[in-house]
């Protein structure tokens, strides 16, 4: 089996109470299941991104379990007058390990741009967090053959004087944006294409064993397939992480 890391981002979804309800019920369910949770921190990595006012109630959910989280976004410094940003100085203050780092959302509603994302990867290093970067191609630049250009792009500016030597913890998350929430999964044709165009680039600025997940409309259903393409570590999960069992089950495929 493979090296896994399945996260879980949940966006603007769930109230602190209505995390710890999930927790409850999601630890207990894995913990029923030994042969999943003995392998969990060892052959895969479990991970949520709460929204930033539930990370508290998820880091005490979560402690003493090998489950891991982190946020959403993180501002490019770590205290200061910059209202409304989130620290990575406090995720880490409260056992958190990733930071996502671009998903499309940001870039699309709050206009992040490559250089932004790339001062967050750095900051998040410094900090010693693992970034999550996320990387994808809109509908429109797939159909006009921009897919290879914009993802190239995004990450070469994105992991611009990103020392791969200390990276070790960076993760590439591929979400093609029209597979993102809209039920529409990407081929696995397109899944194996697209990963290894994105681990080609990758090796090529000396990112050798950077892990690369693959988000949009994964669920239980399609993970088992996509999984055994080569160059996908793994997932990150809107929708399928909501409910405990919906997530569970993705797992569940994903290991087996
Ligand atoms: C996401 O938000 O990163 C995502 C992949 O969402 P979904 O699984 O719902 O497509």
């Amino acid at each position: 089996m493979k090296n896994m890391i399945l996260a879980a981002n949940w966006k603007l979804n769930k109230s602190p109470e209505q995390t710890r309800a999930f927790f409850a019920t999601f630890l207990e369910i894995l913990k029923n299941n030994a042969s999943a949770y003995s392998q969990l921190g060892k052959q895969y990595q479990v991970a949520f991104f709460p929204s930033a006012t539930s990370l508290e109630a998820t880091s005490t959910s979560l402690r003493g379990t090998p489950v891991q989280f982190g946020v959403q976004n993180i501002y490019h410094e770590s205290q200061g007058a910059f209202t409304g940003e989130n620290s990575a100085r406090v995720v880490k203050e409260l056992g958190g390990h990733y930071i996502l780092i671009g998903h499309s959302e940001r870039r699309q509603y709050f206009h992040e741009t490559n250089s932004s994302l790339n001062k967050k990867v750095h900051h998040a290093l410094q900090e010693q967090l693992a970034p999550m970067y996320c990387i994808g191609e809109t509908l429109e630049e797939r159909e006009k053959g921009q897919t290879e250009k914009v993802l190239l792009t995004q990450i070469t500016e994105g992991l611009k004087d990103v020392n791969p030597l200390l990276a070790g913890s960076l993760v590439i998350a591929y979400e093609p944006v029209w597979a993102i929430g809209t039920g529409k999964v990407a081929t696995p044709d397109q899944v194996k294409e697209t990963h290894a165009f994105v681990q080609t680039a990758l090796v090529k600025l000396g990112f050798t064993s950077t892990p690369i997940l693959y988000g949009g409309s994964a669920k239980a259903s399609n993970a088992g397939e996509l999984i055994q393409i080569p160059h996908v570590s793994g997932f990150l999960v809107g929708g399928a992480s909501l409910e405990p069992q919906s997530f569970l089950d993705l797992i569940q495929a994903s290991l087996s």
